[in-house]
């Protein structure tokens, strides 16, 4: 299956992001999609919190693909080893432990990785794409100005930019930004967290994201 490899993304190696399926024996290492009951993104979980949660019987539904088969202890009853198998994508039931997925109103935390996923790796200047490394965090308004460090005030900037713009505003520093920053929803920001998304995990985000969201154009142009 393909997948969307975000930490190679970052590195600045988005050559073959979309060819990278998972070897035949099917990592351990790759994420399942966990949800509510209602079918809401709410993480990113383990294999090991996968099988808790399907041994407590709190797996409601699954969604996407078969991942991989555990393999547990023998049933003393039957005498038959319990198989447990691992969809891409499981719908809990019982408490979410992250609220984010209900609140309207929820900000997620800020910081440089998921900034620089939300703007596809683009300085929002000069439009040029770099990778992770030689970004950084540009406050439109700036601290020295009363620029606050928050979703709405931050872009990503390539250094050259970042230095030329100094403590200015883009309009004092004569530059333009190439799009308006924007707060991820909480759907949004599940996908931006991400280290390797399946495509049937990245599908299933996407139609979570608001209709409006510039992720769906921006992760089309990622991998172009
Ligand atoms: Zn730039």
């Amino acid at each position: 299956m393909n997948a969307i490899d975000l930490d190679r993304a970052d590195r600045g190696l988005e050559d073959d992001l979309r060819a990278v399926g998972l070897p035949p024996a099917r990592t351990l290492s790759q994420l399942v999609l966990r949800t509510d009951v209602a079918g809401m993104p709410l993480e990113w979980i383990d294999y090991k919190e996968a099988a808790r949660l399907y041994t407590q019987d709190q797996v409601a539904y699954t969604c996407g693909s078969s991942l991989f088969q555990l393999y547990g202890g023998v049933n003393a009853r039957t005498g038959r080893r319990t198989v447990l198998d691992v969809n891409s994508i499981i719908a809990t039931v019982g408490h979410a432990g992250n609220p984010g997925n209900t609140r309207i109103d929820y900000v997620p935390p800020l910081n440089n990785q998921t900034l620089f996923r939300r703007d596809g790796y683009l300085c929002m200047y000069c439009a040029l794409r770099f990778p992770a490394r030689e970004l950084s965090r540009d406050h439109i308004r700036p601290f020295s100005q009363g620029g606050k460090d928050i979703w709405m005030n931050v872009v990503t900037a390539c250094r050259r930019c970042n230095n030329q713009k100094a403590s200015r505003t883009p309009e004092q520093a004569k530059m333009q930004l190439i799009a308006v920053p924007f707060t991820p929803t909480y759907a949004e920001y599940i996908f931006l967290k991400g280290r390797r998304v399946l495509a049937d995990q990245m599908e299933y985000l996407l139609a979570h994201f608001p209709r409006s969201s510039p992720l769906h154009d921006r992760i089309q142009r990622w991998f172009q």
